[in-house]
């Protein structure tokens, strides 16, 4: 809605700017992609694949979904134009909207917007170091400093199995206290129980093994490398040892930033690497790592916080508003508008004829700094009333000078 898109704005520059003083470029993936992709990529057993796709048949039958998010489109979209033969490190960000078909509540809408990136060629640790740190400068630059960032890892296919295996025996001697959603995930997703929100799943996590205890030396390394090139750069982190994500994908990093402004859906951004996505979806093995931000909830976070500090919310001021009465007034605004406008400022007039009291009051409604008032016995003088809105203040200025006298008086 027009009252909140200047905080949209603001934060979808914010990660432009930040983006380019990275080096990533944009990608603009299609919003549909054959359904395969997602049920391979996600995974079938994860929520967004089993219950929350929006998936319906083309009028060839063939089977489409709307993205539930864009990092499966993204590596197929690289695979498909060989971008990885060209560039072995390429870094990409996108922007657009999410489809997923979720229970609805605050923070959780079933159209919804991320912006994200994604590097693809490397394993160093310091690429994951380089994507969190970007996240909290992204962050940072839009005054939002109480969030805190979440990051575990989640280990490899050489280390993962075990520690799954060792998990589900640990769940099994436990069954009779996990919710019936975690029974379930014991067959299919044993990971996801230790996320489950549920206080008696909780209480049999806390003694659940640990996924740190049980990491080949390769993961434990890199995790290692990971956190201390995030002290190094100043970034405050926690290590949560249940923090899982809701997709199948990942492998070792993963990160979530949450912030304490938020209910339940406290998460505004995550991500982490996925060395083993690329190469599953027939592309040449390929290392990489992204994350994608929740645009909704950074804005319901920014609107939160500027409440606190009591500033106005999606009031817009313009310089000028020109009140005309009668016709002939009104095509001399309209010529001055376009002067003023090429001066960079922003004005306008009212087409619909009002009365000067509604015109005046028009212009308060615009917050405008400055009405330039012109009447009939103006248009004969050719000069006209400026007046400041905010201390009253009146001067007669001529049709000729007044963009120069607004442009000074802006400047
Ligand atoms: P994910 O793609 O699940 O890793 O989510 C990344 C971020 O997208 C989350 O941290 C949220 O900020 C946001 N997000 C995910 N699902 C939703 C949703 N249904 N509604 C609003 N934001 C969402």
């Amino acid at each position: 809605m027009p009252s909140e898109i200047d905080i949209w704005q603001k934060i979808e520059k914010t990660c432009r700017e930040i983006f380019e003083l990275f080096n990533y470029r944009e990608i603009r993936p299609p919003i549909f992609e054959s359904t395969d992709l997602f049920s391979r990529s996600i995974g079938k057993e994860t929520d967004i694949v089993s219950k929350e796709m929006y998936t319906f048949h083309d009028r060839s039958n063939r089977s489409l979904t709307l993205r539930p998010e864009a990092t499966a489109p993204v590596v197929r979209a690289i695979i498909e134009d060989n971008l990885l033969q060209q560039n072995q490190q390429l870094k990409l960000y996108y922007q657009g909207p999410m489809f997923r078909y979720e229970r609805q509540q605050a923070g959780r809408y079933r159209q919804f917007h991320q912006i994200g990136v994604e590097i693809f060629g490397s394993n160093n640790p310091l690429v994951d170091a380089e994507i969190i740190y970007m996240a909290s400068k992204i962050f940072n630059k839009l005054n939002l400093n109480d969030l805190v960032i979440n990051i575990n890892s989640v280990g490899d296919k050489n280390c993962r199995p075990n520690y799954i295996n060792e998990l589900k025996r640990y769940f099994e001697k436990n069954q009779r206290q996990v919710c019936h959603d975690c029974t379930k995930r014991l067959e299919t997703n044993p990971l996801r129980i230790l996320d489950c929100k549920n206080p008696t799943c909780q209480n049999v996590v806390k003694l659940a093994p640990k996924l740190k205890d049980s990491l080949c030396n390769e993961c434990k390394m890199h995790f290692n490398r990971v956190i201390s090139s995030l002290s190094k750069l100043n970034v405050n982190y926690q290590i949560n040892d249940q923090l899982v994500r809701g997709l199948d994908y990942y492998t070792r990093t993963t990160f979530e930033v949450v912030s304490n402004q938020l209910g339940a859906q406290n998460a505004v951004c995550g991500g982490g690497r996925y060395d083993d996505l690329v190469e599953e979806l027939g592309g040449k093995s390929t290392p990489a790592t992204g994350f994608a931000i929740g645009l909704e909830r950074v804005v319901e976070v920014m609107q939160k916080m500027s409440l606190q500090r009591g500033e106005d919310q999606g009031v817009k001021e313009i310089d000028l508003f020109i009140a005309a009465m009668g016709e002939e007034a009104q095509m001399i605004g309209f010529e001055l508008l376009t002067k003023i406008r090429e001066k960079g400022l922003t004005a306008d007039q009212d087409y619909l004829g009002k009365s000067l009291k509604a015109q005046m009051k028009a212009a308060d409604h615009l917050a405008a700094k400055y009405v330039y008032i012109i009447g009939e016995e103006e248009l004969v003088k050719k000069t006209a009333i400026l007046r400041n809105m905010k201390t009253a203040e009146q001067k007669e200025v001529a049709f000729d000078k007044l963009s120069e006298e607004l442009h000074g008086l802006a400047n």
